[in-house]
Formats: C-alpha cells, structure tokens, sequence
C-alpha cells in the first residue's frame, strides 16, 4: 500500500481489503457493545461451591448456561480476544476475594490437540489477561500428559481425569486459571501437580462453572446419561 502525491491509496497487486472492524456483542454476536446490555443483565453468577481436592480456594465467575454459556463458547471457537478483553477485569476482581495473594499465576492447559485445532488455549489467554491485570507473574507450569489408558473406564471418566506435570520453579502460592469447572476434577489434577513440585497453597479461578443439573455434572454424580447427551455437553465443558 503507498499513497501517491495525490492521496490516493494504490493498493499492490493481490492486496485484500481487510474487513471493517465491527465491534460486536460476545455472548449473542449483535453488533453494537463488547458485551450488549440484554446479554449482561441474563449472565447468572456462578455458585458458591467448596473448592475442588487439593485446592484451597475456588471461585467462578458466570453459571456455564444460558448467555454465560453462549460467551464461553464463543471464547473457544470463534472470537477469543473479544470475550477475553471483557471478562478479564471481573476475573481479577475475583481474585481479590482470595484468602492469599498468589505468586504466580498459571494455567491449565487445554490438550495440545484443541490447542492445535483452535490455534490457541483459552486458559492460556484468560490467565495471561488476569496477570496483566493484577501485575502478577505467569507461568507455563503445567504441562497436560496424555490421558492414561484406563480399562473399563468411558470415554466420559477419561475426559473428566485430565493428567498434568508442574514444571519450573514452582512458587508456594500458586493461581490456577481454567475456563470452565465441571466437577473439579482438572483443577485436582492442577493442584495435585503443582502441590508434588512445591506448591504449598493453591488457589483457583475459572470463567464458568456447570450448574448442577448440567449433564457433565450429572454424570460426575454417577447417573449415566444417553452417551450423545452427555457428550454434547462434555464437548462445551471439558478440558
Ligand atoms: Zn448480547
């Protein structure tokens, strides 16, 4: 692209007009605000539940249903830096409610298969964005292992027992961020990693949590659903 003496724009050969900017809403996609007044005034808090095993304190930010869901999906297929930009500030206001400040921050990582797929790992973005925030440090240190080949088990029990191994100097207080809580069990994993490196206490945060009659949480309970209801569900909400 030059611009001539005239100021006329002479694009080169091949150029393609980059498509206008539109600023639109994250959770319904209508153009207008980052996030519309109608889909900020349906986004249902999260419960208040006791903290995953091995984490000390855990808080979310939205209910993983209605628009709140709609938002974290959009985050983790279609406009990541959108979602992220807005809900960043109240992730962090979370924080505050912790019993500690934490150290560091981290992630847990999504499997690299989904990284590849999306081409980025929305916890990653989440927990980059909250340290920015807050003026805390983060850290790669998690890394996801391949799930263990479990005999008997479902593909459902696989998906919901994620394997990590901390890495790097691991700090006593550590953050983890993950964007959906289903039944805990990855944030377990997190912390049981990062607990066998060093960790002493391990505080968490997530965009979303399930809500209780989600079909993910309903299978954590142990009631068996249709398997393509179940993984309709899981396929939103795990990993
Ligand atoms: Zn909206």
């Amino acid at each position: 692209m030059r611009i001539l003496a005239s100021g006329v724009l002479v694009a080169p050969p091949g150029y393609v007009r980059p498509m206008l900017f539109a600023p639109a809403c994250v959770a319904c996609r209508q153009p207008g605000r980052a996030l519309c007044e109608a889909c900020a005034a349906e986004l249902e808090p999260a419960l208040v539940l006791p903290p995953p095993a091995g984490v000390e304190w855990c808080a979310s930010l939205l209910a993983y249903d209605g628009r709140g869901r709609d938002l974290v999906v959009n985050l983790k297929y279609r406009n990541a830096r959108e979602v992220v930009g807005v809900v960043v500030p109240p992730l962090a206001d979370l924080v505050g409610f912790a019993p500690i400040a934490p150290d560091t921050i981290t992630w847990a990582p999504t499997t690299a298969a989904r990284r590849r797929r999306r081409g980025f790992d929305q916890a990653r973005l989440l927990a980059a964005g909250v340290g920015r925030h807050l003026a805390v440090p983060v850290e790669p240190l998690l890394e996801r292992l391949p799930s263990a080949p479990q005999t008997g088990s479902g593909l459902a029990d696989r998906l919901d027992r994620p394997r990590f191994r901390a890495r790097g100097r691991v700090p006593p207080d550590v953050l983890v961020i993950d964007d959906v809580r289903t039944s805990g069990g990855t944030l377990s994993a997190a912390a049981a990693a990062l607990g066998a490196r060093g960790a002493k206490r391990i505080i968490a945060v997530t965009l979303a949590h399930t809500p209780l009659n989600h079909p993910a949480q309903n299978a954590d309970n142990g009631k068996r659903l249709a398997p393509g209801v179940y993984h309709k569900g899981m396929d939103d909400a795990a990993d």
